[in-house]
């Protein structure tokens, strides 16, 4: 099912009586999920991520804008009509109810037409539970299963309704590292195979990039970029999607640039350059650093982690806008370091620079 945001708007009135502006959570945000896309919604808290979701779900209604199921106009659709999957951080399975009675029960009220015998019913269940792989624990309680396994009961239990779309709420968050690392390829696996349009919140940009097929960078009820996980990534529109993306994060500096020149301090790092003269922020991914001892970047080497078949070269630099600078570089790199200084060449794929006052992306 291919949906559609058209410039839509939600405002929430103000409860503090010394600010009485309205917060505007969602902001004229328009956007075309193709059929059987995954979309990754993905902010800090507060960006507007689960007012979104609730527009789409129909928990909620935009201020403006219009929102589609395909040709349909769902935007004055209660919730309960538009056919969506629903799946939140904690869950929420009825805990005395088994496995299969809370797959089920999405079905159980089924009228005239729409109702289901016994029999469909459990088939449709059993089907669901095959797909997220919990068949075989249909008779437990929830108390009796993983965090892992609670949430492929909730997800079966949103599935098995065989909803137009299925919108996961920070699904994940609940799960320790290694589940959680286990149960986003299990969604991923689960989307595949259904098909069904997907649109996940969450805050983890690992999260986000690793399982989206787009992603949706918003901050302050603001769309600042969309795009494929691999593109945002190696190109971000602004220094907010620059930063908000890659761990260890980008590194930042002051730059100036003159005469087609970057320069960082005194040192010219990038050259041929067709922007205009002025003051710019530069930001360089921790990978976009090869240890030259004749580069033109210098650094203060402060100190070096062993991350395995990597290394981690932590430096300073006075235009640092940061702590402290990270470089990640193959181990070998080791051999190249001497002194109380490190010298760089940079990747010109890696640098990305931006318009000081809007922080757009100018290079
Ligand atoms: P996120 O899911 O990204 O954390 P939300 O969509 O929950 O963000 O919230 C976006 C903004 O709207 C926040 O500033 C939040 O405080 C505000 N907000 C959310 N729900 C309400 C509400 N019911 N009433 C007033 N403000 C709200």
């Amino acid at each position: 099912m291919k949906v559609t945001l058209q410039n839509v708007t939600k405002k929430y009135p103000s409860r503090n009586k010394k600010q009485p502006s309205e917060v505007i959570a969602v902001k004229d945000f328009s956007l075309e999920i193709e059929d059987g896309a995954l979309i990754g919604l993905l902010g800090p808290s507060g960006c507007g991520k689960s007012t979104t979701l609730n527009l789409l779900s129909g928990l909620q209604k935009p201020t403006e804008g219009r929102i589609f199921f395909g040709e349909d106009d769902v935007t004055d659709l209660p919730a309960e009509n538009r056919g969506v999957g629903l799946v939140f951080q904690n869950y929420a399975l009825y805990p005395h109810l088994t496995v299969k009675q809370n797959i089920t029960f999405p079905l159980e009220n089924r009228r005239g037409k729409d109702k289901l015998t016994r029999k469909q019913m459990d088939e449709m269940a059993l089907e669901t539970a095959r797909l997220v792989q919990i068949d075989q624990l249909m008779d437990r309680k929830p108390s009796e299963l993983s965090g892992g396994q609670q949430q492929r009961v909730a997800i079966a239990r949103a599935l098995v309704k065989k909803p137009r779309i299925l919108l996961l709420d920070e699904p994940l968050s609940n799960l320790d590292a290694r589940l959680r690392l286990q149960t986003r390829e299990e969604i991923r696996r689960i989307q595949r195979s259904t098909g069904v349009t997907t649109v996940f919140v969450t805050h983890d940009q690992d999260e986000a990039m690793s399982i989206s097929d787009l992603i949706v960078v918003m901050k302050d009820g603001v769309v600042h970029q969309i795009g494929k996980p691999q593109e945002v990534y190696d190109q971000p529109a602004d220094l907010f999607v620059a930063k908000f993306l890659g761990t260890p994060p980008i590194n930042m500096f002051d730059g100036n640039v003159r005469d087609g020149v970057l320069y960082i301090g005194e040192q010219a790092v990038q050259r041929q350059l067709s922007l205009p003269d002025g003051k710019v922020d530069v930001a360089i991914r921790p990978e976009g650093f090869t240890v030259n001892n004749s580069g033109a970047f210098t650094c203060d080497l402060d100190r070096i982690e062993v991350m395995g078949r990597d290394i981690s070269i932590v430096s300073t630099h006075p235009d640092s806008l940061g702590e402290c600078i990270r470089s990640i570089v193959s181990a070998d790199s080791i051999k190249e370091l001497s002194g109380a200084k490190v010298s760089f060449d940079l990747k010109p794929s890696k640098v990305h620079i931006f318009e000081k006052d809007s922080g757009k992306r100018l290079y």
